[in-house]
């Protein structure tokens, strides 16, 4: 059977020119980079060469470059060293209810710390106002941590301008934007970021590997302690191959965004479209503000996790709620955020495109979603019975 992916949200296949240039990382070139013999020498001059390529993909100077093992490190490392470094100048935090649980669950911990916090909502689409932001800083706000783009619904945020609110207040902001690099324009200085985040994993890099972006000046605490490794904000032999790897993947990611995103958003309409025809589904997220590889749907009186079996018998990989969540029976915190009924939250699809993505593939699926729903509704009590009213 032909596998058809539509789960790029959760992780991306490595890109063979990405793995090309890692291979003689994992062999040939095995030095610490800290060693000052020549092998040591050589893979230092390749992970400062990759900390360029880096820094010239998003806007940056290498030296604000802080290689991390991914998102995940990222954005703790932003969240609580810069609650720690800033806490002598006040206690307040702003993020909103739809972040990953790598920031939502940073923030939390930091409250039980004594922090206060404030977790704005969203609106039906999923979107945080810059407006609500703006009403919610205080004399005390010293972090304000907002998502490029939701991983679940795609829903794309007004990063800028709240980045640009925090900077004429002085207030450090953070931006995960681990989904948007390569599928949206990112550059730290349109951005107004101090931090920001990014996975190698989700743009056709390996998996382990991350990027914090620092600003000059930015004021962070560590909580690692051991080698003077990347400024000492991420202690630890880097991971070498994977920084590489990771390297090449923001450089390919980057070049050729503008065509694949408009590549990639003609087959999201497309399949967007398609799914809706099927009665009594609904659209998550927000219409336009949208991330290019991003579906997301409800299908009334059906179980998420049903269709994601069902698909998988047909060789479709798709998700329901996040990757991270999937698995527990809790309903997504951001449908529920957006307002969603817990039906509608549980009968969520998720299916995200990606660069090999082909409108064969999205055919394939709009023709054997209609008979997986067909099928799984005749089996739901609540759908016979709602049909008989
Ligand atoms: C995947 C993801 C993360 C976590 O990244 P890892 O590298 O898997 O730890 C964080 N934030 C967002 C928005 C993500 O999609």
């Amino acid at each position: 059977m032909k596998k058809t992916y539509l789960d790029h949200g959760a992780t991306t296949q490595v890109n063979p020119d990405v793995l090309e240039v890692m291979l003689p990382f994992l062999g040939e070139f095995y030095g610490n980079p800290s060693s000052i013999h020549s092998f040591g020498r050589e893979t230092k001059k390749a992970l400062e060469e990759a900390r360029e390529k880096v820094a010239a993909g998003i806007g940056a100077e290498p030296r604000e470059i802080v290689f991390t093992s991914g998102g995940t490190e990222s954005d703790n490392i932003a969240i609580r060293g810069v609650a720690r470094a800033l806490q002598k100048k006040g206690n307040h935090l702003i993020t909103s209810a739809v972040e990953h649980h790598a920031v939502l669950d940073a923030c939390l911990a930091l409250k039980k710390e004594g922090y206060e916090l404030t977790v704005l909502p969203v609106d039906e689409y999923g979107m945080v106002s810059a407006k609500d932001v703006e009403a919610a800083i205080t004399d005390k706000t010293i972090l304000i941590s907002i998502m490029m783009a939701n991983n679940e619904v795609g829903t794309v945020m007004p990063v800028a301008e709240i980045g640009k609110l925090a900077r004429e207040r002085g207030i450090t902001f953070h931006t995960d934007a681990v989904q948007a690099i390569g599928l949206l324009p990112l550059d730290v200085n349109d951005l107004s970021c101090d931090l920001l985040s990014l996975s190698a994993h989700k743009f056709y890099g390996p998996k382990g590997v991350g990027i914090l972006y620092v600003r000059k000046g930015a004021k962070l605490d560590v909580f690692n302690f051991g080698g003077a490794q990347e400024r000492r904000m991420r202690p630890g032999t880097e991971n070498v191959p994977g920084i590489i790897g990771m390297a090449k993947a923001v450089e390919v990611v980057v070049a050729d965004r503008e065509k694949r995103a408009a590549r990639i958003s003609s087959l999201r309409d497309k399949l967007i479209q398609g799914l809706l025809k099927i009665e009594d589904t609904k659209l998550n997220g927000h219409p336009e503000q949208r991330l290019p590889g991003n579906v997301n749907v409800s299908v009334k009186y059906v179980e998420g996790e049903s269709m994601i079996l069902s698909l998988d018998l047909k060789g479709i990989a798709a998700s329901s709620g996040s990757a991270c969540t999937s698995g527990s029976l809790d309903p997504s915190h951001v449908l529920i955020a957006m307002g969603l009924d817990h039906q509608l939250a549980h009968g969520s699809l998720r299916m995200t495109l990606g660069t090999d993505n082909t409108e064969e593939e999205i055919d394939y699926v709009l023709e054997v979603m209609p008979e997986i729903v067909a099928r799984l509704r005749s089996m739901s009590s609540v759908y016979t019975g709602s049909k008989k009213e």
